[in-house]
């Protein structure tokens, strides 16, 4: 039950008492990707929950029963409406604080709070519940647009199998290589694999609950189910790690209970498939590339040395590393819906990651999420330092 005056309604008691634990100690302020590039304290995490706290304080806590229940300034509430639709919810906040605040979910439901209260989501954000019901994805493109310029030619999904492919709103609209390299490592892997039409495949929802956008969300996760369901699916693999995220954390509260298959990235399934010899490489890659791990890859689903197993079999290759890796990687400046709004961000985070694969001599920049693929691409454009952008999967279906 979502009380109109409480600041708490939509947090579980968990996120409350994550909250109230904060000791403002600032171990999160040495990660942060949006406070290095602004350098606006407003934006850093313990700054946001002592805000937060604040308004909790003084309208549902003692002070407020104390010295009775106040409005919360307006401006104060705007402030952290900006502060906290900034975030690109990377999750490397999370990852140092000594007392284990789980950020990556409390701050979309922080930013639902804000969108009960009026005053989130920002800008071009309000427009996804709109573009996703009518067109089912977040860019408000024809869904008859979702797989035909990229899908290779030969590759033949089957009506009914046990594993699926989702490709996801942002692979098949923005990032048409990664996709691409996806659907030749499946084939050549071997095993039949099967997809949704292209009205069915919708959004997943990742954008909507990101921003705080819930309304859409349960029937969205019902209808994307039961259509795998009634295929026989028993795997279903996404190229996208905000995709695998919402299915794997969050689907199973919207469904209401756990889920009939399991998700999987498609690196993982690439590792394997590498390893059990049912994909073979004809070609290597000699050169040197450094992987940058996507905030909800390493971070969200611990998916970490998959990748890296998928570099290492390519002959000839050798791997880099950024000096902030695994759990401990930068945001690439892509995440949290903020790319779009807070472009300039975007784009600077981006560019601390090409400044360091630049120093280090990497032959290519490999990647292995499509919001990554395409903000980095950007960040990319008319920089100074330039470095070839590839993705993993790209770069493996080339050695195929
Ligand atoms: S690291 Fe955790 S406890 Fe310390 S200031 Fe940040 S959020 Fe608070
Ligand atoms: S999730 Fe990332 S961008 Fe957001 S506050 Fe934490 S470190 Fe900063």
């Amino acid at each position: 039950m979502i009380k109109k005056d409480s600041f708490t309604s939509c947090l579980s008691r968990q996120q409350v008492i994550e909250i109230d634990a904060c000791t403002q100690c600032g171990e999160c302020l040495k990660k942060c990707p949006v406070q290095d590039v602004t350098g606006d304290a407003s934006v850093s995490p313990r700054e946001k929950i002592r805000i937060f706290r604040e308004f909790i304080k003084s309208t549902q806590g003692l002070k407020g029963m104390l010295f009775g229940r106040r409005r919360v300034n307006q401006e104060l509430l705007e402030e952290f409406t900006k502060a906290i639709f900034e975030c690109t919810t990377c999750g490397a906040c999370g990852e140092v604080c000594p007392v284990g605040i789980y950020t990556q979910r409390l701050w979309p439901m922080l930013r639902r709070e804000m969108v009960r209260r009026g005053l989130g989501p920002i800008g071009p954000q309000k427009l996804i519940p709109g573009f996703v019901k009518e067109t089912g994805n977040v860019y408000d493109k024809p869904a008859s647009e979702r797989f035909s310029p990229w899908f290779p030619e030969g590759v033949e999904p089957v009506a009914k199998a046990k594993i699926a492919y989702y490709v996801g709103c942002t692979g098949a609209y923005e990032a048409h290589p990664m996709v691409r390299g996806d659907a030749l490592v499946l084939a050549a892997a071997g095993e039949p694999f099967t997809m949704l039409g292209a009205e069915e495949e919708v959004c997943c929802g990742f954008p909507l609950f990101i921003t705080g956008q819930f309304d859409l969300l349960e029937g969205l996760v019902k209808q994307l189910v039961s259509a795998y369901q009634d295929k026989g699916v028993e795997t279903l693999i996404c190229s996208c790690p905000c995709c695998v995220n919402m299915m794997a954390r969050e689907w199973p509260l919207f469904l209401g209970k756990e889920l009939p298959f399991r998700i999987r990235h498609m690196t993982q399934f690439a590792s394997r498939a590498l390893a059990e010899g049912t994909l073979k490489l004809k070609s290597g890659f000699n050169g040197k590339v450094i992987y940058h791990d996507p905030c909800y890859l390493s971070r969200g689903v611990g998916v970490i040395e998959e990748p890296r197993e998928v570099l290492r079999a390519i002959p000839g290759l050798k791997l880099l590393e950024f000096d902030r890796n695994r759990r401990d990687s930068r945001c690439c400046g892509a995440g949290g819906a903020a790319r779009k709004v807070f472009h300039e961000n975007a784009v600077a985070i981006g560019r601390l990651a090409i400044d360091e694969a630049w120093e280090k001599n990497a032959d290519r920049f490999i990647l292995s999420c499509p919001a990554c693929y395409s903000k980095v691409n950007e960040a990319m454009e008319g920089y100074e330092k330039q470095v070839r952008i590839t993705d993993i999967m790209e770069l493996l279906a080339g050695c195929l």
